[in-house]
This record gives C-alpha cells, structure tokens and sequence, in this order.
C-alpha cells in the first residue's frame, strides 16, 4: 500500500511538475495505478519501464526528463538527489514467532533480522520475544540498510551490530538466513512468516559446497572478466580495479544486465562479480561457467585460503 497523500505532499513541497516513477519487479503491476493517481493530481509522469530488482538499481536516467524520480519498494542504498523512496511495507502477526522460541531458547542473546517489507515491525517483534523469555536485540541501521534489523543480500551490518549468540530471520526464503549464517559464524534460524510457520536452522554447508567445485573449476581458466556493474548502486570500481590488478588475465567489463547470453557471447573462461553479490552466490546454475566472489577469485590465486572464506558484501 502507497501513501499516496504523504508523497502528494512530498512532490508538491519540491515544487515537481513531471514525475518519473519506478517499481521493482514484484511490485510492477501496481505502476498502471500509481500512474494514474499522480496524473489525477496533477502531474505529468514518466513510467521507468526496466528491470530493478532493488535501490541499487534507480532510473536515474529519467531524471533528464522529470523533477522527481520516486522508487517505490526500498530504502536507499546510496545517497542520490531528488529521489523519493517509499519502501513497501507488509504487516506480520508477531504470534506467528511462537514455533521459534524452543529453538531459541538456549541461546543468551538472540539477534533478529528481517528484510524491508518488515523492518518496520522489529522492535514489535524483539518485545514480543522478549515477553516469551528469549532476550532478542535488534542491531544498529547501515548505510544501506536504515533500518534497525534490517539486512540485504549484499550487507549484513545489522546483524553484525547486534553481537548476538544466534540469530533469527525474519523472511521468505533461506538466502539472507545463510548470508548472516557466514556473516556473524552464528548459529541461524529462519522463519517464513507466509509459511507454514516452522522455524528452520540455516546452514552454509550446501552452498559452500558448490562455491568449492566453482573455485575448483576456475583455476583452470585462462581468462576473467572482472565485472563492474553500471548501475548505481552496485558499481565497485576500486575493488575491481584492485581485483583486475591481481592477476595480467584479468579484464573489466563494464555491465548492466548480467545474463547468461552476455557472459558466453564475452567469451571469458570464468567471471568475478563486484555487481550485486548474489549473482555469484544465488544464480550460479544460469551461468554454465564459474561466476566468483572477490574473495573466491583471491583463493584461486592462491591469495586467500578457504579457511578465510568471507562472504562478498556491498559496505
Ligand atoms: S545489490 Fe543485490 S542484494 Fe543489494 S540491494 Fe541490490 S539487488 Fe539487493
């Protein structure tokens, strides 16, 4: 749900004539309607029409075009003009942490993280658990994550700040639930708050599993395309340059979308990512050749010992 009145507010006290909107992927259907009550208002809008998974990713193109550029669905993950963020909001029943508290039991200090849809219930939540006998603390906002207890696949500082014994997350799906799993070297739980209400402890084994046989295939490539993403949020340039400095097969390649018809029509033997980290963790199996993390490509150099495995962060 948008409120519409307060961003009405907000565009009419910028002076904002043309109004470039943005959705994300999971929530683009909605842009018809945001459209069409901002036109109603009185404002002349652009609809940003690309892919965008997240705030890492603005229009910010559009704005040649348009006074204000409102990204729907994030906080910021970086600090842009003229840009409105609205980030989407879905209410939890707090009860629903009630198949948790066994597993958490035991453990001095409970962490809880979430993801933005309900980072705004965080405090709700860590009471509630507090009133069940679990001492739940939510860790400090980042950069990219405003929000107390709030994670991205990219930045676990939230959880990190909280200095907790184990952690429970609050979300759908596992991915952020390992990512402060090796992030913190804590015991994780994850709770999907639309499941069926199980509580489930996370483990990094399977992944790491798979991020072995990847290291293992790429140290016999020839060539690496170091990949720098264009968009705005994403775009690590030292880090690639450090990374490209690493060894004389190294290339950059500049990149928006990072596709499996990209990556073969390129030609390298194996990639490094400094876009977003889960195209390496997350979506190996679209890519047929390996697709490392900066500290994955220091291990296949020799540089860096598994032992001293990190997981790739945006800070
Ligand atoms: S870099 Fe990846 S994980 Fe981070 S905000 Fe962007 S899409 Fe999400």
């Amino acid at each position: 749900m948008i409120p519409l009145s307060d961003l009405i507010d907000d565009l009419r006290s910028r002076d904002a004539k043309r109004v470039a909107v943005q959705l994300p992927e999971g929530l683009k259907r909605g842009t018809a309607m945001l459209a069409s009550a901002l036109r109603n208002e009185g404002f002349e809008v652009v609809i940003c029409g690309d892919a965008c998974w997240g705030a890492c990713d603005l229009a910010l193109d559009a704005l040649a075009d348009a006074d204000v550029l409102v990204h729907i669905g994030h906080t910021p993950v970086t600090q842009e003009k003229n840009v409105i963020y609205i980030p989407f909001r879905q209410d939890i029943d707090p009860e629903i942490l009630l198949s948790a508290v066994p597993a958490l039991e035991c453990f001095a200090k409970v962490g809880l993280v979430t993801t933005i849809q309900h980072a705004h219930q965080t405090q709700e939540m860590a009471g509630w658990l507090q009133d069940h006998g679990i001492r739940a603390v939510v860790g400090e906002g980042s950069v990219r994550t405003p929000q107390p207890g709030q994670v991205l696949g990219c930045t676990y500082a939230a959880a990190r700040s909280a200095e907790a014994d184990a952690y429970l997350f609050v979300g759908t799906g596992v991915f952020h639930a390992i990512g402060v799993s090796l992030a913190t070297g804590k015991p994780t739980f994850a709770l999907d708050p639309y499941g069926a209400g199980d509580v489930q402890e996370v483990s990094a084994d399977r992944l790491l599993r798979k991020r072995f046989v990847q290291i293992e295939k790429a140290k016999s490539a020839k060539t690496f395309g170091i990949l720098l993403s264009s968009k705005s949020g994403q775009c690590r340039k030292e880090l690639a340059k450090r990374l490209e400095s690493l060894s004389p097969d190294a290339s950059i390649i500049l990149i928006r979308e990072v596709s499996e018809m990209q990556l073969r029509n390129l030609g390298f033997d194996a990639y490094v990512n400094t876009a977003c980290p889960r195209l390496a963790l997350d979506d190996q199996s679209r890519f047929p050749m390996p697709v490392l993390s900066p500290a994955e490509f220091e291990i296949v150099l020799g540089l860096r010992s598994w032992d001293d495995y990190v997981i790739d962060e945006i800070v």
